[in-house]
């Protein structure tokens, strides 16, 4: 079979909520990716960052496979080896007290939302039924319904009401609209250090201390959703450190496995996670030890293959060299570490055609919010392939 017959598939039996590129792939490796004519891509989406690691890396994948053949699921209801040594390697390796393991994205985000209004009924005392949780406007943290309630996205929202209440959004990057929106019943300011759907979108230089302050000084837990930001994305192995924070819960999936399988966490630097008491939460398959041989492996993989120091020196690198282009489409690049955007200027019709320009190139990546190029490769990528990227880079953004 060829591309169109995969296309064709897809297309006739397939929900229709995606649009993705016309490009079949069938094999990754690190940086790589080929399609089934065989056609090789730089892969600069790496899954939103859940391929940081690469793809298929092979000591990830020797650790799942062994894994595999041991035993792969239990429920909660028993104990195993796997789970007390991954609590306590992402605890040790992030500084956190406690954690929490579910599946996806969304669901740590709803895993918090429940702590905090719980935290907030039980030790801060709001009365039943008012806690307020503060977002911000232009989020992304998934899409579930209490998610996408929060959303200031319209088509996340339109046709899905009614909404679960209790959330107000703000402006992003502002923190005296933060700390204005702040009333008795808020619980928690749940917040993503950069917003990466948003369209990479950096707040102000001490955003991050500053709402860390207001949440002090006002009893208010701060949630920082790092399912994109973090595990090395920005150069450091949270994005807060740039600032020299610490949140109170962390979000992170995504690159939690290395993109073998889905697994997330919510890390706690409080004692927030102590509300939950047995029976409140749970999840079957969260917690299951071939997850945790998966995400153990993918973690120390990112630290001893020195990929997050590396994400930080090529992602200057890349920034830089970026900003060399002269190019009349280009608005603004910005970015941290290897998760950067390029925004293009509106008359230039969109960011669509560049990505299916950098394809011809043998470049995929995807845009974001209609005019906004986001460049994620691996955090492997090398000097070589950042410069064989730009000369493509460039020529593409040559086009009229
Ligand atoms: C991807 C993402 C999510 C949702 O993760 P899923 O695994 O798709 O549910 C939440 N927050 C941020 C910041 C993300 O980038």
């Amino acid at each position: 079979m060829i591309s169109q017959d995969f296309i064709d598939m897809e297309n006739e039996f397939g929900a229709n909520n995606y649009k993705p590129l016309d490009v079949v792939l069938c094999r990754g490796e690190g940086l790589w990716v080929w399609d089934v004519e065989g056609n090789k891509y730089l892969d600069c989406l790496s899954s939103y960052s859940a391929i940081n690691q690469g793809h298929c890396h092979p000591r990830i994948l020797k650790a799942m496979m062994a894994q595999a053949k041991k035993l792969t699921l239990v429920s909660r209801a028993f104990r195993t080896d796997q789970l007390g040594p991954f609590y306590k390697e992402i605890c040790e390796l992030t500084h956190s007290h406690s954690v929490l393991p579910m599946n996806s994205g969304a669901e740590v985000v709803e895993t918090a939302i429940k702590a905090i209004r719980k935290w907030g009924y039980t030790e801060k005392r709001v009365p039943d039924g008012k806690a307020e949780i503060i977002v911000c406007d232009n989020n992304f943290h998934g899409r579930t319904l209490t998610i996408v309630g929060f959303s200031t996205e319209k088509q996340y929202r339109e046709g899905f009401g009614p909404f679960t209440p209790g959330f107000i959004s703000i402006p992003f990057g502002d923190s005296e609209a933060f700390e204005r929106a702040i009333t008795p019943n808020t619980v928690g300011f749940l917040v993503e250090p950069i917003q990466g759907e948003g369209g990479v979108i950096v707040p102000p230089a001490g955003y991050l201390k500053s709402i860390r302050e207001i949440c002090d000084r006002n009893n208010v837990m701060l949630v920082l959703d790092e399912i994109q930001t973090g595990l090395g994305r920005t150069g450091k192995l949270f994005a807060e450190e740039h600032e020299g924070i610490q949140s109170d819960l962390t979000l992170v999936g995504k690159a939690l496995s290395g993109g073998f399988y889905p697994i997330s966490a919510v890390l706690s630097n409080k004692e927030v996670l102590s509300v939950f008491k047995p029976g409140d939460h749970g999840s079957t398959f969260g917690g299951n030890p071939l997850g945790c041989a998966v995400a153990r492996e993918a973690l120390k993989v990112l630290v001893e293959e020195n990929m997050i120091g590396n994400a930080a020196t090529m992602g200057e690198y890349f920034m830089k060299q970026l900003n060399e282009i002269d190019s009349s489409h280009i608005k603004e690049i910005r970015g941290k570490g290897l998760l950067i955007g390029i925004e293009l200027k509106h008359e230039s019709g969109g960011a669509r055609r560049f990505c299916e320009a950098l394809q011809k190139e043998g470049i995929l990546c995807k845009e974001t919010h209609q005019h906004i190029l986001r460049l994620a490769p691996p955090l492997l990528i090398q000097k070589e392939t950042i410069d064989w990227a730009l000369e493509r880079i460039e020529r593409v953004l040559a086009i009229p």
